[in-house]
């Protein structure tokens, strides 16, 4: 496996970032190939549904773009040949970052899994510390299908939202019953059109920013399903949709409590 050490693991360089900045954070967001996309076919996202990976593999938006996708997975390749060493870089990165915003006085968070669900809490890096006890001001945070991940206390300073797929309804509700936020996409185009509750809870815009642990407590984060267009892209919107039953058609659901 080829790979070449890249000169940042964690990019602002995000439509993310831009939501965030309008809240006063910068995001620093770490993107790695998703699912088996590696020369080895290691699964980074061992709870991924058929569905999330097919939309996820494909890619929507930027990410679709080939030099996006092999900066992707080249940055997995480095993890997959050498942890201890991609481990070291992004301590080392998450120090700088973690300085130049001290000294700014300035605020920001950083999701490790923009495109994976690597259980980073796992790794000790340097006096038997995972990066996010080795960094304690910064504030990490992720989304995850791995609802084991929920069976252990995490970090005070890494906030998880469980994220809904077509094959853990059923968890995912067991989950948001315990107090965890699920994050559920919604077939509508506008985040106008998203649900205000869904099932009895509450439904926020999750699209108004990428700042989950700014979140209120036991709420699904409703997301618009990021259509996708462009180049490659085959089928229609509609079909796109259609295909992925990981995504609520709204029109279907007698619960669903339309905005006003
Ligand atoms: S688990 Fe998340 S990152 Fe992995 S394939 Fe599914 S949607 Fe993508």
């Amino acid at each position: 496996m080829n790979y070449n050490i890249p000169k940042n693991l964690l990019t602002t360089n995000n439509a993310k970032t831009v939501k965030g900045e309008k809240k006063g954070y910068t995001t620093y967001i770490m993107y790695l190939a998703p699912y088996t996309q590696n020369s080895k076919g290691i699964n980074l996202c061992s709870h991924a549904s058929k569905g999330c990976a097919k939309a996820c593999l494909f890619g929507s938006g930027a990410a679709r773009f080939p030099k996006v996708q092999q900066g992707k997975i080249n940055k997995t390749e480095y993890f997959l040949a050498n942890r201890e060493l991609f481990l070291k870089q992004l301590d080392f990165e998450i120090s700088m970052i973690v300085a130049k915003h001290e000294n700014q006085g300035t605020k920001f968070a950083i999701r490790l899994n923009g495109t994976s669900d690597i259980t980073f809490e796992k790794f000790k890096i340097r006096d038997g510390k995972n990066i996010f006890e080795l960094h304690p001001t910064a504030q990490f945070y992720d989304y995850t299908k791995n609802h084991f991940r929920f069976k252990k206390v995490q970090p005070s300073n890494y906030h998880l939202t469980f994220s809904l797929s077509e094959d853990n309804k059923e968890i995912s509700f067991d989950l948001l019953s315990k107090g965890v936020n699920v994050a559920m996409v919604f077939g509508v185009k506008k985040v106008e059109e998203l649900p205000t509750s869904y099932n009895g809870y509450e439904v926020i815009n999750g699209d108004e920013s990428d700042l989950r642990f700014l979140d209120g407590k036991n709420v699904i984060v409703g997301l618009k399903y990021k259509l996708m267009t462009g180049k490659g892209t085959k089928g229609s919107n509609k079909d796109n949709v259609d295909n992925n039953d990981f995504i609520i058609n709204v029109s279907e659901i007698d619960e669903v409590v339309k905005a006003a």
